[in-house]
């Protein structure tokens, strides 16, 4: 799968990209993620990406040339790596992180894992020129109803939640089925390790007892509880997710 992410902060987005199972993905060639510097996309000597909001008040808004032509940029760079090898880029999206998007939920990561190529834009101050949200993007992603300072929180939130989805990136496949959400809708069940007492406080004995029907009993039991106290609405099954 091949991601790219537009911002003017390359550095806070890198790190993060730079530990654990994204970056073993990366490093094995399952993901293809590129980071690009949205003030390499500018014509002008000071490479300016925002200006004043039309109509007036506060804040900066960033200007639709940049992310035009860095989108431009990206899509005929990933059409012309694929030509080379023969083949196509596939199905793919351009999202816009904005508080006001659609909710990135399970079912939204999973969507998203399946397409061959997604672009993910960073906005920054008061948010980006709505020609882009309207002629550019594909679609809005929110990762919560909170503001942030910029999209580069979400996009990494995005591309992990996207990553542990695409085959061969997590492992144990079993593993992400597994999860919380995944489970047919249910919160994860809890999980102990050793020791098996510590300061005093020991775990489920049925953990310990080795006989795994009753263990998948307990789990599942201990998983519909806590679904059941902690988040009602996921039984709901007229809740799409
Ligand atoms: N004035 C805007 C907020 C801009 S925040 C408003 O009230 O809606 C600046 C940028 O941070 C946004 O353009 C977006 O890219 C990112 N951002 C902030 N909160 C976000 C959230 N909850 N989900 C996704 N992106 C968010």
């Amino acid at each position: 799968m091949k991601v790219d992410i537009v911002t003017i902060f390359p550095k806070m987005v890198e790190g993060p990209l730079a530990e654990g199972i994204v970056a073993r993905a990366i490093a094995k060639g399952v993901l293809d993620v590129r980071v690009h510097d949205l003030r390499d996309f500018t014509t002008d000597r000071h490479r300016v990406v925002d200006d004043m909001p039309f109509g007036g008040g506060p804040g900066m808004v960033l200007k639709p040339e940049p992310l035009f032509a860095a989108v431009d940029a990206i899509v005929e760079t990933r059409g012309a790596e694929a030509a080379a090898s023969g083949g196509r880029v596939g199905e793919r999206a351009i999202v816009l992180t904005s508080p006001d998007g659609e909710r990135l939920t399970h079912r939204v990561a999973r969507r998203l894992s399946a397409l061959d190529h997604v672009v993910i834009l960073c906005g920054r101050y008061e948010g980006v020129d709505e020609r882009v949200r309207e002629h550019l993007a594909t679609e809005t992603i929110s990762i919560g109803d909170y503001v942030l300072s910029g999209g580069e929180l979400p996009a990494l939130v995005i591309v992990d939640a996207v990553a542990r989805w695409v085959p061969g990136v997590v492992g144990d496949e079993a593993s992400v089925s597994g999860d919380t959400f995944a489970r047919g809708g249910l919160l994860d069940f809890p999980q102990y390790t050793r020791p098996a007492e510590f300061r005093g406080l020991g775990v489920p004995p049925v953990l310990l007892s080795g006989h795994h029907a009753e263990i998948e009993k307990w789990r599942r039991a201990q998983a519909v509880e806590r679904t059941r106290r902690q988040r009602p609405d996921l039984l709901d099954t007229t809740n799409e997710r």
